[in-house]
């Protein structure tokens, strides 16, 4: 039976770390803010948008809500931005993707200012991701690493297998593992023969967004499976990963709900205190 990598467990703890380590930046006269930009009622953005709000709650970071209309302009978009862009009391910048159709996503996320945006999608911070400096790393992929750093898991020349190959998730997670040396293969709609590959993995990553997508048969046993996916199947959340078939071969695996998602909004809340120490720098 695997071992659980539990997101709920090490974003517990997480929080407790930061909330002394924003009391801390408070005393030196650090206020780190974060602002999430929503345009549009979509509901599942609502959720994570609500649950973003909690996080820097439970902190003590200071947060804003800017809520748009569906039918709002690019100017009226790009505004706002800039407005964020030219606040002090802001450290972060988060625009809930995805955007309703007629905004032009790579205009808004390019308008955000590099150092303030925490989710890491500014061409800056992703050329600097794959050149290995230093810049802000996408909140999933990093909490994907976290995990797997926390549980003491060795990665050096293990073979790594993504399945998805997104801005937001496949291919920055490709790249941080790349950057610990793993052999990295990333696989997507037009691969073939998946399974394949994936039972080559020490470490499987599924980005997919298919409910139960990924079965036992294509699990090398032993292998730690990152279950990335969130998905709604007959009322119930579930990842990409059919759990209890996988969790039988797998050495390690992440649940869902309280896998990598609750990682993600922790490392939300580590890249806005990172972004609020650098700008005090
Ligand atoms: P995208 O839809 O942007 O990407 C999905 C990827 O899966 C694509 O690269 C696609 O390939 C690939 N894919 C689709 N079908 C197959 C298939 N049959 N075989 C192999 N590959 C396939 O999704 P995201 O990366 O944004 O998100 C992936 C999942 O992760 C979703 O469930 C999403 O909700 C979840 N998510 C979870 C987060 C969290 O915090 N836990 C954060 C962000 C996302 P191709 O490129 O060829 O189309």
């Amino acid at each position: 039976m695997a071992k659980i990598l539990s997101g709920k467990e090490m974003s517990e703890q997480l929080i407790q770390e930061q909330a002394v380590r924003v009391a801390q930046l408070h005393e030196q006269g650090i206020f780190p803010g974060l602002a999430v930009v929503l345009v549009g009622e979509d509901p599942a953005s609502q959720i994570y948008v609500r649950n973003k709000g909690i996080a820097c709650e439970k902190i003590g970071i200071h947060s804003q809500t800017i809520r748009m209309a569906e039918d709002c302009s690019q100017e009226e978009l790009l505004d706002t931005i800039q407005k964020l862009n030219n606040d002090p009391k802001i450290s972060g910048i988060l625009v809930q993707l995805p955007l309703p159709k007629h905004l032009n996503e790579e205009e808004v996320l390019s308008t955000i200012l590099p150092e303030k945006d925490v989710d890491g999608f500014h061409l800056m911070n992703v050329g600097k991701l794959s050149t290995g400096q230093t810049g802000v790393v996408p909140c999933t992929p990093k909490g994907v690493l976290y995990m797997l750093k926390q549980a003491g898991i060795d990665l050096k020349g293990k073979e790594a297998v993504i399945i998805g190959r997104s801005n937001i998730v496949g291919k920055p997670a490709a790249t941080l593992l790349l950057n610990e040396h793993c052999t990295v293969t990333i696989c997507h709609s037009r691969t073939q023969n998946l399974a394949e590959h994936t039972r080559r993995a020490d470490i499987l990553v599924a980005a997919i967004g298919k409910p139960n997508f990924v079965t036992a048969d294509m699990v090398k046993p032993g292998a730690v499976v990152i279950d990335v996916g969130i998905n709604r199947l007959d009322g119930k959340v579930v990842g990409d990963v059919a759990y209890e078939d996988v969790e039988k071969v797998a050495g390690w695996i992440t649940p869902v709900p309280g896998g990598v998602g609750k990682m993600t909004i922790s490392m939300l809340m580590e890249n806005t205190l990172e972004a609020a120490c650098a700008q005090a720098r």
